[in-house]
């Protein structure tokens, strides 16, 4: 279940790109540069972060720093191409799913295996430093750990702030389903950019639903959908796009039909006991 599955009011997603192995050296010397001109002002934990762990100097939250935060290179203006290029791909995701977002040019992450996006679910009302959850991409990670290059992304959520959150604005949330209920498969290229769009457009509706990342043979993800477990498959590629519609298979029926991802919404919530 997501966020946005709670009905919680106010959050704001917080946004910024730290980079990669390739544009991260050279932001850290401009931001060394840069703080080695506001020694003094510095607080202790700040003296430490700078040969330790720079980035984090950005968030520092004492008083004394905020003039030096304030005024320091943002990552955002010295990432290289394919990670301006990955940065602007991710937003226009946010954009066409109309979810409202902040740039934070001051939030980072410590460890040095986190890569370009960073993210932070920030609540109505600020309690001190705790945002809801928190995570980004480490695209190294797993190799640095001995596997393969793997693409990856995680985060952490506070349940108690979340549950507190509830409290406060009165709100009691539906149950999440039992069992995932779709799986959205990607005719083609076209389909596999529309492909977690319409999935989340499913969670929006407190429907589970998930769909595959990476090249995977319509064979394939069908094998995927069968062994989800799931119910429904919908399918999508450019022909159901221009016609602005996906093909929605009841897999226990054994039947497929085209129709407008509003009436396969619809459907499938009426179908559900
Ligand atoms: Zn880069
Ligand atoms: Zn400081």
């Amino acid at each position: 279940m997501g966020y946005g599955a709670l009905r919680l009011k106010g959050l704001t997603l917080q946004l910024n790109s730290i980079g990669c192995l390739e544009c991260r050296p050279r932001y850290l010397e401009n931001l060394k540069s840069y703080y080695s001109s506001h020694a003094d002002s510095l607080c202790p934990d700040c003296r430490a972060r700078f040969s330790r762990s720079p980035l984090r100097l950005l968030d520092c939250k004492n008083t004394s720093c905020q003039g030096a935060v304030a005024g320091a290179p943002r990552t955002l203006d010295c990432l290289c191409q394919p990670c301006h290029s990955h940065f602007e791909e991710l937003r226009s995701y946010l954009d066409r799913r109309a979810m409202g977002y902040e740039l934070n040019p001051h939030l980072v992450r410590g460890l040095d295996y986190y890569t370009r996006t960073v993210f932070e679910i920030q609540p109505a009302e600020v309690r001190g430093q705790s945002a809801l959850g928190g995570g980004g991409r480490y695209d190294n990670l797993i190799e640095q750990v001995g596997g393969r290059p793997t693409p990856a992304v995680g985060f952490a959520t506070g349940l108690e702030r979340i549950v507190a959150n509830l409290k406060d604005q009165g709100i009691t949330p539906q149950a999440a389903p039992a069992s995932q209920q779709v799986f959205v498969v990607s005719a083609d290229e076209a389909g596999e950019k529309e492909a977690p769009i319409i999935a989340a457009a499913f969670h929006e509706a407190n429907i589970s639903a998930s769909s595959t990342s990476g090249d995977y043979s319509l064979k394939s993800q069908m094998r995927q959908a069968d062994s989800s477990g799931s119910r429904w498959v919908v399918i999508i590629g450019s022909t159901e796009l221009s016609r602005d519609s996906v093909v929605l298979r009841d897999m226990a029926a054994a039947s497929q039909q085209e129709m407008p991802l509003s009436e396969a919404i619809a459907r499938i919530k009426g179908a559900t006991p």
